[in-house]
């Protein structure tokens, strides 16, 4: 498959639902999963699109699009439930092939209208009845438990919303990580927070049994994070420059990660330079396009489209060779969306 049809699959989307998908939630969602050319790949949801999935194999316009695709089955523990009767499916979810994804509290302090991440929708799921408010480290354990046991999961995610402590929702973060250790002590986690005020609690994840961390900034342009996300860019990047450094130190080069959104209008050429200085720093700069989906600001609000697909590919391409450089790959990563890479292109052209 040519990387420019694999950029046009993550931009343009596919019609139909593959049995592994998601609606709303935190950071990109709306969207498919399926094996493509060997590799995960969390594709939009688009009623719109050229490509369809027919249940089996991806068209192009009726044809076979001759992509080599493979279905990701409906996981098995998606139909247990726990002792209080909720769905393990709303606890946490598959991403991609061996990913078990889940956001352990599902609201955030930003999420006022003038205040939120203009692509994000993370309190819509908690509406829609899909999830949970706040994921408990016990339930938690019981379906990572099920989950690496019935379906071969080999690594774990674990997002939250801001909260309103110094540490961000870390905490909460390090007593899910210890309960799920405990049950599955060989299951790599990837915990994801804003900067947390009191770094000291960088080492309390690590200690916990996290083993990899993403400290998500989405965009290194102040102008960019002002006005796509009012509430996070009142915390300055050089307290983000802290944190990476400081996780570097805790978790070690390349298990730290985070998010540059590709088509916020940000300067491409700025945007790659800012992922070197980041690979300069041991922190792998997860490169993923911007994906509108309804039920954001972005879409409902702005009408914003997906980004340009050849500045996605020049930036992908450029900023894996600059990893490659840096010997620094996401597969290199022991868990977390870096490892996975199924909502951006970067392991595609070799990052
Ligand atoms: S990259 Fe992250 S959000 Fe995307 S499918 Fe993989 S684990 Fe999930």
């Amino acid at each position: 498959m040519s990387v420019s049809t694999r950029v046009d699959l993550a931009l343009l989307g596919i019609r139909g639902r593959p049995p592994v998908s998601r609606t709303a939630g935190a950071g990109p969602s709306d969207d498919g999963h399926l094996m493509i050319d060997g590799r995960p790949a969390a594709i939009p949801l688009n009623p719109q699109s050229p490509f369809v999935f027919d249940g089996d194999k991806v068209l192009l316009d009726g044809e076979d699009s001759g992509l080599d695709v493979r279905v990701i089955d409906r996981p098995k523990f998606y139909d247990l439930r726990t002792l209080d009767g909720v769905s393990y499916e709303k606890i946490a979810r598959l991403h991609g092939r061996n990913v078990l994804a889940t956001t352990v509290v599902q609201t955030c302090i930003r999420y006022a209208e003038d205040q939120r991440c203009r692509f994000c929708s993370i309190e819509e799921s908690l509406r829609s009845g899909a999830t949970t408010a706040v994921k408990r480290p016990a339930e938690l354990a019981e379906v990572a438990e099920a989950a690496v046991r019935l379906d071969g999961v080999e690594h774990m995610v674990m997002t939250t919303g801001t909260s309103a402590g110094t540490d961000r929702g870390a905490r909460h973060l390090a007593r899910c990580v210890k309960a799920v250790k405990a049950a599955v002590p060989g299951l790599p986690i990837q915990v994801q927070c804003e900067p947390p005020a009191d770094l000291t609690v960088l080492t309390e994840l690590r200690e916990a049994g996290a083993d990899a961390v993403g400290i998500h900034v989405e965009s290194l342009d102040d102008d960019v994070r002002r006005r796509w996300m009012p509430g996070k860019a009142t915390v300055p990047l050089s307290q983000y420059r802290d944190a990476w450094r400081e996780a570097v130190r805790v978790f070690g080069r390349n298990q730290v990660s985070t998010y540059l959104l590709v088509g916020l209008g940000e300067d491409p050429d700025e945007l790659i330079a800012g992922a070197g200085e980041l690979i300069e720093m041991g922190v792998y700069p997860f490169v993923v396009p911007f994906r509108p989906h309804p039920g954001t600001l972005a879409v409902d609000v702005d009408g914003a489209g997906p980004p340009d697909s050849a500045i996605v590919e020049k930036v992908s391409r450029e900023v894996a060779n600059a990893l490659q450089l840096a010997r620094m790959a996401g597969a290199d990563q022991k868990a977390g969306c870096a490892a996975c890479g199924a909502c951006g292109v970067l392991q595609s052209v070799g990052g």
